[in-house]
């Protein structure tokens, strides 16, 4: 089963997820190929497989990427091969993706569950990025609207007002969909 969480920029889903993976050891982050640079404290494959530009344009060529986008300026793919073993070893793959790569995804693969986190309101949202420090509000904010309009093709949306309670409401999402499978 693959649980895809969506929400604006400051929302909090790495939060959530990395919460959720603490708390259970029968989920997985799911690997994203990427053409962006590592950041200081991430290791390569856990979830990011960084690769070059060219190297990545040949991995879509080859039909490699079950979806792939350009966010941010580069390039965010999904690995056809790992995520279609993961999923037939019954296992929970957990990831954040836009809400346009969620869509593609949703139709081409079965055991999809999709979770849209929403701020309480757009001022939380503009409080949350102020305070850590974001200093290309507007640009996060950008997609905002097209993000919320977005929100209404998922299966769930979990306000996250209090960090906890959006945590167990999405472990009892996770749990409940397991159990139906
Ligand atoms: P970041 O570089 O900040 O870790 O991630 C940037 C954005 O890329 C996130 O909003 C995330 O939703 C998106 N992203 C991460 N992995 C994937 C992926 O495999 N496919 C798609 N379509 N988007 C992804």
């Amino acid at each position: 089963m693959l649980v895809i969480l969506s929400g604006s920029s400051g929302v909090g889903k790495n939060t959530v997820i990395n919460e959720v993976l603490k708390q259970s050891n029968n989920i997985e982050l799911m690997p994203t190929i990427t053409t962006r640079e590592m950041r200081s404290g991430e290791e390569p494959g856990k979830p990011y497989v960084f690769v070059t530009k060219e190297e990545f344009e040949q991995m879509i060529k080859e039909g490699e990427l079950i979806e792939y986008q350009i966010v941010h300026g580069f390039y965010y793919g999904t690995p056809k091969r790992i995520v279609e073993e993961k999923l037939k070893d019954k296992k929970i793959l957990i990831k954040d993706i836009d809400v346009d790569g969620t869509q593609v995804l949703a139709k081409n693969l079965k055991n999809v569950v999709t979770i849209f986190i929403k701020p309480a309101s757009k001022e939380q949202l503009i409080e949350r990025l102020k305070s850590r420090g974001e200093t290309r509000i507007d640009a996060r904010l950008a997609r905002y609207d097209y993000e919320e309009e977005m929100s209404k093709k998922y299966q769930y949306i979990v306000v996250n007002d209090k960090l906890e309670d959006a945590i167990e409401k999405i472990t009892e999402i996770i749990n409940r969909e397991y159990q139906k499978r």
